[in-house]
């Protein structure tokens, strides 16, 4: 007998880009095959055809919901029109979350001013449209919180591929965020992102591939896709103290919970 096969629901997938155009059917055939039932495709990645490919994947398979918006390293590209696509699509009932937005001082692909002005916008058309709103914050964990703690920001949201300190962690908690964890919480180096884990309360925790970026171990370097998520949330598991299938049962219901899915 094998043992009851577990559900996972990747929270923060780009299935939409180029690097599955070879073969997206099989990848989401083995996210199938491997539990990982449902997915959020993020429609944020170099230009506005990343956020019409995620509604488009999202209005044919009832598994998948997407998001919009722009990617902090491309806000510096963005046009009134580019502007305007996210107002039309950020109502579509398929979309159900604005991101990922945020502020990125790492990279500074773009200037931190503009990343901040963008990042506000978008804060605001989470709240028009009433959506969560998914969170993409390196190196800029202080700006971000001050930007989030503001009172007209939408008061649900993640902190996606949660990088910063155990600290920082809880005090998104203490915000109302959510935050997940991607393939890095299982690389050898990342005691630290370890210990963020254990400062997340476990209805708050969720858990993303961020692929095709961040393969867990023992996929690390390879092209990541949602099967993998499982690698991930063994790690998670382990550090948080429960056994797999309560981690799996509590962070597809956190993910459920947060983009407002029943
Ligand atoms: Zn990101
Ligand atoms: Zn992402």
């Amino acid at each position: 007998m094998t043992a009851a096969p577990i559900e996972l629901f990747d929270s923060h997938a780009h299935v939409d880009g180029p690097e599955f155009d070879g073969d997206r059917e099989a990848v989401l055939a083995r996210a199938r095959a491997a539990g990982v039932r449902r997915m959020v495709v993020i429609g944020a990645v170099g230009d506005t055809t990343s956020a019409e490919r995620a509604v488009a994947l999202a209005e044919r398979d009832p598994d998948i919901w997407a998001t919009v918006a722009t990617h902090p390293h491309d806000v510096e590209k963005m046009t009134p029109a580019w502007w305007a696509l996210h107002e039309r699509l950020a109502p579509h009932p398929r979309v159900v979350a604005i991101g990922e937005t945020g502020l990125d001082y790492y990279y500074d692909h773009s200037p931190r001013e503009l990343q901040q002005v963008a990042f506000r916008r978008f804060l605001a058309l989470a709240t028009a449209v009433d959506k969560p709103v998914v969170c993409h914050i390196r190196d800029a964990h202080e700006d971000a919180r001050a930007i989030l703690a503001e009172a007209c920001g939408p008061r649900r949201g993640i902190i996606h591929c949660f990088t910063g300190t155990p600290d920082d962690a809880a005090a998104y908690v203490e915000l109302g965020f959510h935050v997940s964890f991607s393939g890095i919480v299982t690389y050898k180096t990342a005691q630290a992102i370890r210990d963020a884990v254990r400062r997340v309360p476990l209805d708050r925790l969720l858990i993303e591939t961020d692929c095709p970026y961040l393969a867990p171990v023992p996929m690390r370097g390879k092209r990541n896709e949602p099967a993998y998520v499982v690698h991930t949330a063994a790690v998670v598991a382990e550090v948080a103290g429960v056994p797999l299938t309560e981690l799996a049962a509590r962070t597809v219901a956190n993910t459920c919970a947060v983009f407002g899915l029943t």
